[in-house]
């Protein structure tokens, strides 16, 4: 009877040590440590030991008690063994799950769950090393989201990121299945696109246009959003993870700047974007230090020759004693909200000095051009308020200049501001008027009081007889909608003449005056009074 428990003991320890003996071999084989093929050496030699203990009791007779005693240590031996095994298997299991969770995070980018920067670079670099050996191309196109940052304004963080998040499912959900999506960061995502050519390049940005408008429901408020992609063709555009996506985001750049819904890298690009970007990096220290100068440029009426204002145009000197002009640094400005600064700055120091002009007897007006982005704001009409107050001036001498393309970008807000400055007196100007939309809708809902010409119908009006034709037309339009009409960049006699025949109320352009200092221009206002 013993010696059949014995036995039994053992027999089941040996069972035990066997089913111990699989997981220890195979994590023995996966886990570089090389405690686990000692411990799966000692199982055998166990199992071994186990084994010829059996064969000892199979070989006697009659077992004794001390038998059956040494049967259960094994025995119990074998529970041991199956326990630290199990345990064991158990903790690595769980610190690979912990682990592999940790590599998802490190990348993956948490808030909507894409593959990061980082998993983007290794993605990259994997996909150069294999189009180096199949000879294929594949592109990388970046994009950020235009405005964002004024969603998050205002409509709060929490709204953004809902944004952001539901804005890449949406994208992963309907790219092809061969192309990575990646958050760069903030607004910006990348996309590699394999087996790449302009053709697929062209009808991915149109349905990424198309994903991006369709509104998004964000907690009740409906957001449509775009964003103008760049791109570059590995190995056209670089052969390297760095050099491609640097220059995808001088295209991207560009594209913003343009605002075109595609740009393709090209070498131009950087030679300007590099003096673009070193000129936009000075731009806040310029402010700060208020390094600008305005020059003022008047505004006649075409039937008495009386000055009716001027308009502030604003210049920016630079160490070479060269003054740097608007169309080179005001576009760079309006890509951030510096702008909104450069426009107080210009505001501020406009009307302080129509108030000195105003002491001293010249009752006439001022024109400031405004941005797109002024009006993204709600506290520009309390400001300008403010700086009349403070000069002791009526609302009625500010004329605010605005193009089309700046309102049509966002037209509700940029009407209820507009609207707001025209009740408080302050008159709007349509600048430009003609390059644009020329949109008679705008023409229409706009607290309009002016419009200007653009310079490209004046210039040659005496001999272009379609340009006459439409100063002709907008003339008696505007005319007939009680507006003032200002033909810009007057350049002789003879346009002088021929606008005031054809019925221009105001006139500005060279012939006149030139932009001037603020010196030059009080002695001009002396010297016409
Ligand atoms: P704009 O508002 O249409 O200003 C008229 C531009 O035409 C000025 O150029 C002026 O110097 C130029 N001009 C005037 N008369 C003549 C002429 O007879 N012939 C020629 N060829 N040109 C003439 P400027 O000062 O370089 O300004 C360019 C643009 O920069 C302005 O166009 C305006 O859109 C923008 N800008 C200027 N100052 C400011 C500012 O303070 N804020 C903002 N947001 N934009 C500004
Ligand atoms: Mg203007
Ligand atoms: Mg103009």
């Amino acid at each position: 009877m013993i010696k059949y428990m014995a036995l039994g003991l053992t027999i089941i320890g040996v069972i035990f040590l066997l089913y111990a003996a699989r997981p220890t071999l195979k994590i023995s084989t996966t886990e570089s440590h090389r405690g686990w093929q000692v411990l799966l050496a000692l199982i055998c030699f166990f199992i071994v030991g186990y084994m010829v203990y059996i064969a000892v009791l199979l070989s006697v007779p009659n077992a004794t008690v001390i038998n059956l005693i040494m049967a259960s240590i094994l025995f119990g031996g074998s529970i041991f063994v199956v326990l630290v095994i199990y345990l064991s298997r158990v903790t690595l299991e769980q610190s690979h799950q912990v682990a592999s969770q940790e590599q998802y995070n490190a990348l993956h980018d948490d808030l909507t769950g894409l593959p990061n920067r980082k998993y983007l670079l290794q993605h990259l670099d994997r996909q150069v090393d294999d189009a180096k050996t199949s000879q294929l191309s594949f592109a990388v196109m970046l994009l950020d989201l235009d405005e964002f940052k004024s969603i998050n304004d205002t409509l709060g963080h929490f709204v953004g990121d809902l944004l952001l998040a539901q804005l890449a499912s949406r994208l992963q959900d309907r790219l092809a299945p061969d192309i990575f999506l990646a958050r760069m960061g903030g607004d910006e995502f990348a996309l590699v696109v394999p087996d790449a050519d302009p053709v697929r390049i062209n009808s991915l940005s149109v349905n990424i246009r198309n994903y991006l408008r369709e509104p998004f429901d964000i907690d009740g408020h409906m957001i449509s959003i775009s964003a103008c992609p760049g791109v570059v063709y590995f190995p056209t555009h670089g052969d390297s993870t760095a050099i491609l996506l640097q220059r995808a985001d001088i295209a991207m750049y560009m594209a913003k700047r343009q605002k075109l819904l595609l740009v393709t890298y090209d070498t131009g690009m950087a030679a300007m974007t590099k003096k673009n970007l070193a000129l936009a990096a000075r731009l806040p220290a310029a402010i700060a230090q208020q390094e600008f100068e305005l020059f003022y440029q008047p505004l006649m009426h075409s039937d008495n020759q009386q000055i009716f204002g001027v308009e502030a145009l604003i210049r920016w000197p630079q160490p070479d004693q060269t003054l740097l002009p608007p169309d080179l640094f005001i576009p760079l400005a309006e890509q951030s909200y510096l702008i909104r600064d450069i426009t107080r700055w210009v505001l501020q120091t406009g009307l302080r000095q129509l108030g000195e002009w105003h002491a001293a007897g010249h009752k006439i007006t001022l024109q400031v051009n405004i941005s797109s982005r002024d009006l993204d704001e709600n506290t520009l009409s309390g400001f300008i308020v403010e700086q009349l107050h403070a000069n002791n001036l009526p609302a009625s001498c500010l004329t605010l200049e605005i193009t089309e393309s700046a309102i049509v970008r966002n037209r509700t807000q940029a009407l209820k501001i507009l609207a707001e400055l025209s009740e408080l007196g302050v008159c709007v100007s349509l600048d430009d008027f003609g390059t644009g939309y020329s949109s008679m809708t705008l023409l229409d809902e706009l607290p309009l009081k002016q419009v200007k010409i653009d310079r490209s119908f004046v210039v040659n009006i005496e001999s272009n007889h379609s340009h006459q034709a439409i100063v002709q037309s907008t003339i008696n339009l505007g005319s007939s909608l009680g507006l003032m009409v200002v033909a810009e960049g007057i350049e002789n006699r003879q346009q002088v003449t021929l606008l005031a025949a054809l019925g221009c109320d105001l006139l500005q352009g060279f012939f006149i005056a030139k932009p001037m200092d603020t010196g030059a221009c009080s002695r001009w206002l002396q010297d016409n009074k």
